[in-house]
């Protein structure tokens, strides 16, 4: 085997396009001189299309949790009362950072691999009329469910006061959002997910809404401060030195999503969920989750008659190809593949015809070629015909 081939198919952190790479090689300049301020000033308005936002989008140094950290202790303070939705894993992390600050934190939770329902929202927030923020994720990375963003977000805004505070660290880049126009006043993500970096930077963008209520908000708070990186990138820099080879590499992802267009970008996403489950549909594998909830990021696979642990370990002795496995009670159960930011159609064939091998060598009896077939199936008879 190609020792140095690695086929890394987990929901994070994701492959690097090579100009990336490349582009992140650039040698160090100065953060507070005219070339950080060029970079950011071009970065400035090709992220907000992204994000579905005519907001500027905050830049911080920091992971996703970071991120998270950051829209907690900006939109709340101590002893106020919010309302986490916990579809899984990164449900349960917002749990935590919120009663790290001392919330009164209700959690709606449902069971995992399912989407929230919006109505289970609603009924929630017609019995507490006090909440300061509902907390949501969008892509839940460990189930692979996309939430119903848009729908509660309309809720959010008809039914409380509340700001709407969202984790799309595996969505956004990946899954279409629309933060102004769907009511969402806090949108977080990073850099190692869709965004095809390293982990290292996370984005946040604010309403005006959300703006308001952060300008008045006396919870205690210094790097994760959003008011001074707001203040900082009216001028097109940060508070704190950037991490520039991020920014770097930024740039340039965000000139291959401009160049393969945004709209684009979102549709071949959907192409690798449709293409990856029914290729697992057609091997007669059960998954997690439903059609209708799938995220089009990831894709958890549930066998029920082989060891998902073994599959992973032949896959990654064979071909060196890496798979997630499942989280938490998920653990050993499932096993997840990550198709987000760096990954094609032609991807997509390549872990399906791999994972078909794996399932022979681990004694599991499946038709060779029916996974890839189908996949195949998937995208000739797409509607449009356009290129993917
Ligand atoms: C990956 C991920 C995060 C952030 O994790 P970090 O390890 O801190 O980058 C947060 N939320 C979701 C949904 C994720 O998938």
């Amino acid at each position: 085997m190609l020792r140095d081939q690695h086929i890394l198919r987990i929901p994070g952190p994701t492959p690097i396009p090579p100009s990336v790479q490349r582009a992140m090689n650039q040698p160090m300049i100065g953060h507070r001189g005219n070339e950080s301020k060029q970079l950011i000033e071009r970065i400035k308005p090709k992220l907000k299309p992204i994000f579905g936002t005519n907001q500027d989008v905050l830049l911080i140094s920091g992971s996703g949790t970071a991120g998270l950290e950051t829209a907690v202790v900006n939109t709340v303070s101590t002893n106020d009362e919010v309302l986490v939705i916990v579809t899984g894993a990164f449900g349960d992390r917002f749990v935590k950072i919120c009663n790290t600050y001392g919330l009164q934190t209700h959690v709606l939770e449902v069971p995992w691999g399912e989407a929230v329902k919006p109505e289970q929202v609603e009924q929630f927030l017609r019995s507490h009329p006090n909440l300061k923020g509902v907390f949501a994720t969008f892509c839940e990375t460990s189930t692979g469910v996309l939430n119903p963003i848009e729908q509660i977000g309309k809720i959010v805004r008809e039914q409380s006061n509340a700001l709407f505070i969202v984790d799309g660290v595996s969505a956004v880049g990946g899954a279409k959002v629309e933060m102004d126009n769907w009511s969402i006043d806090v949108l977080v993500t990073g850099s190692q997910k869709a965004f095809m970096l390293p982990a290292g930077l996370t984005m946040v963008s604010v309403s005006e809404r959300g703006w308001d209520v952060i300008h008045q908000n006396k919870q205690p708070r210094f790097y994760f401060d959003l008011t001074s990186y707001q203040k900082k990138l009216e001028d097109d820099s940060t508070p704190f030195t950037p991490a520039l080879s991020l920014l770097f590499g930024l740039e340039q992802v965000l000139t291959l999503m401009e160049e393969e267009g945004v709209e684009n970008v979102f549709k071949r996403h959907q192409m690798m969920k449709d293409m990856t489950r029914s290729a697992v549909h057609a091997l007669g594998i059960p998954l997690l989750t439903s059609d209708e909830d799938a995220s089009p990021t990831v894709t958890s696979i549930k066998p029920d008659d082989f060891s998902a642990e073994d599959l992973r370990k032949a896959v990654k002795e064979d071909f060196n190809l890496t798979l997630a496995g499942g989280q938490q009670h998920l653990k050993g159960k499932i096993f997840r593949v990550g198709h987000m930011g760096y990954c094609s159609p032609a991807d997509v064939l390549q872990y399906i015809g791999l994972l078909e091998i794996g399932l022979t060598k681990i004694g599991k009896e499946v038709p060779l070629g029916a996974g890839v077939a189908a996949a195949q199936n998937v995208y000739v008879n797409r509607e449009g015909k356009h290129v993917l």
